[in-house]
């Protein structure tokens, strides 16, 4: 899945367009994004990262600070000295501005109510705590555009 993901031309790959991105990749590719995203709920792979992260004892440099595994949890993709924790990684990074903001435009294009969508409450999503307003199918989507989130910004691969 990763490999498919790098064979593609920059220009797709760095679209902040959620939908001129999923026409390019039908025009081109031939390829409906539902099906591309949908192949991630079987790629454990991906699955095992986002549970490392859900649980926080990923490879992201604060985590690995708190088991004293690194001597310091600043972040290396963006050099703006600040630690690499969970939050920074989903809302903050400058290296990810782009993964970031398709991020949070692909949840909000799942929900009306999302329009407004805090990092607070992203965040709350992300750990995989449940809101009881939000239908289950809708989490089942969040979650697939958090997979998609991971393997775009490549940093685990
Ligand atoms: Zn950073």
């Amino acid at each position: 899945m990763i490999r498919l993901w790098n064979t593609l031309p920059n220009i797709i790959r760095m679209k902040d367009n959620y939908h001129s991105f999923l026409e390019d990749m039908y025009k081109k590719y031939q390829i409906h994004i539902y099906k591309y995203i949908n192949l991630f709920h079987y790629d454990t792979e991906i699955d095992n990262i986002y549970l490392k992260l859900r649980f926080q004892c990923s490879n992201l440099r604060a985590e690995q600070f708190t088991f004293n595994m690194t001597s310091d949890s600043k972040c290396l993709q963006c050099n703006k000295n600040r630690q690499e924790t969970l939050h920074h990684y989903f809302m903050d990074c400058a290296k990810y501005n782009i993964q970031i903001s398709q991020l949070k435009n692909n949840i909000t294009l799942l929900h009306p109510t999302f329009d407004k969508i805090s990092n607070k409450k992203l965040l709350q999503i992300i750990k995989g705590e449940r809101d009881k307003n939000i239908d289950h199918k809708i989490y089942k989507n969040i979650y697939q555009f958090i997979k998609y989130f991971i393997v775009t910004t490549g940093r685990f691969c």
